[in-house]
């Protein structure tokens, strides 16, 4: 076992995910990044970065993206481990049972964006990160052409991961 993955499962002892997080929801390990580049902002203004392949497959997208006139902004991309533990703390002071949180936030180490692949993707006159996104006509721009640039949804209708349907998450795979 890697020194990640028993770090991995001392945060999730202390957080109370599930023993059997791993094998129950399907999710695999995901390394965190160490290679990362700058990209845009994101549409707070925060500087966001992505792995170095991802960051130039999405710089290229956006781009012709807006060539077809359809603008596509960063909502979130490079997420550390520790920023996700924060995320879940918070939730869970909240009040949220765990078993919900997990619903909708992926558990320390199983996030896509700890990779530097994944981002979170919006466009003017959408609330961010909500499912109204696949009404607009980014998404219809990104369904016909974000795999020219090895981006696909991670988590559709319906996902075999029990994932809430995200229509802003796009994940580099090549
Ligand atoms: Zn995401």
């Amino acid at each position: 076992m890697s020194d990640y993955e028993r770090r991995i499962i001392a945060i999730h002892k202390n957080l109370g995910i599930p023993s059997d997080y791993a094998s129950q929801s399907g999710l695999v390990l995901q390394p965190e990044d160490i290679d990362l580049v700058n990209i845009d902002d994101d549409i707070f203004c925060r500087p966001q970065k992505l792995s170095i392949n991802a960051a130039g497959s999405w710089g290229v997208m956006k781009s012709q993206a807006e060539k077809d006139g359809v603008l596509l902004n960063v909502v979130s991309a490079f997420r550390s481990v520790d920023r996700q533990i924060e995320i879940i703390q918070k939730k869970r002071d909240q009040g949220h049972a765990m078993s919900a949180i997990l619903k909708i936030s992926a558990a320390p180490g199983y996030s896509e964006h700890h990779s530097g692949r994944a981002l979170d993707i919006t466009t003017p006159d959408c609330l961010p990160l909500t499912e109204s996104f696949e009404l607009t006509e980014a998404f219809n721009w990104l369904s016909e052409n974000a795999q020219t640039y090895s981006f696909r949804l991670s988590y559709p209708r319906g996902n075999r991961f029990g994932v809430l349907y995200e229509p802003w998450h796009w994940v580099y795979y090549a």
